[in-house]
């Protein structure tokens, strides 16, 4: 699979995606906010994008489906539930479909959390190619999506649970923004301690670009708080913001006061 992450530079440093088949050249664009660049970047690449597919409904998403679709005549895809919310969609995708382009062919995850109808795409792999996450935003590097704007949680808990924390070390981590600095030093700020973290803050506080920065499943183990429920400093932390003792706090009562938390932070 070719993968061009595409940084919009907005206000919420939203990324798209441009994934295509080596074979056919033909592509999947995912959430083309950016229109204009996105089929500039397909053009110059000689790519032909024939399906646009939408994480979720919020409108940072969705807001350049139309003219990526005039120009390309492209199939709009999205969440089977979000079908409502989102303009002309030709196809609602469910958990473990299969989204093809080519023969290129990406998995349909459900991963509701920061919407209730939100999709990754998931793609496993070959024997020279790492497997990817094109996780929209309920996964970011160092980092998880607000559940404020229509998701909840509880919610996203489960998903990572199910969806998520199995995933094996070497998925690649594709997020739909770029929110990495700021999230790894919320990560510092509940766990002062983590070496991994305070060493990739420095790395980019050294002129590491974020853009150019791909995480894994394995690397998120180390440096997202979300992946970390378990680890004494973050769980003393939080007994301490609730009041209570330690011994009370389950996996899920963590994350979900982690993210209420990060809502004010
Ligand atoms: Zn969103």
């Amino acid at each position: 699979m070719l993968i061009r992450q595409i940084p919009i530079r907005n206000s919420l440093s939203n990324y798209m995606y441009l994934l295509a088949c080596e074979e056919t050249l033909e592509a999947i664009a995912i959430d083309p906010l950016d229109h204009a660049l996105c089929l500039r970047v397909a053009k110059g690449l000689g790519w032909s994008i024939k399906v646009v597919a939408n994480t979720h409904h919020h409108h940072d998403h969705i807001g350049g489906n139309d003219p990526v679709i005039a120009a390309t005549g492209a199939q709009l895809v999205s969440h089977l539930e979000a079908m409502q919310s989102i303009p002309n969609v030709n196809r609602g995708l469910q958990a473990g479909d299969t989204l093809q382009c080519g023969k290129l062919s990406l998995k349909v995850m459900d991963t509701p959390g920061h919407t209730l109808s939100h999709i990754c795409l998931f793609f496993s792999g070959t024997e020279t190619e790492k497997p990817a996450l094109f996780c929209g935003d309920t996964l970011f590097n160092a980092g998880i999506g607000r559940c404020d704007l229509g998701g909840a949680p509880e919610i996203m808990y489960q998903t990572f649970v199910e969806q998520f924390y199995p995933l094996a070390d070497d998925v690649r981590v594709f997020p739909g923004h770029d929110y990495i600095e700021n999230n790894l030093q919320f990560a510092l700020d509940r766990e002062p301690d983590n070496q991994s973290a305070q060493s990739l803050l420095a790395q980019f506080k050294a002129g590491l670009s974020a853009e150019s920065y791909v995480s894994t499943i394995g690397v998120e183990r180390e440096i997202n708080v979300f992946f970390r429920l378990d680890q004494a400093q973050v769980r003393s932390g939080i007994a301490e913001s609730l009041g209570t003792d330690v011994s009370r706090l389950d996996d899920r009562l963590t994350f979900v006061c982690l993210r209420r938390i990060r809502d004010k932070w």
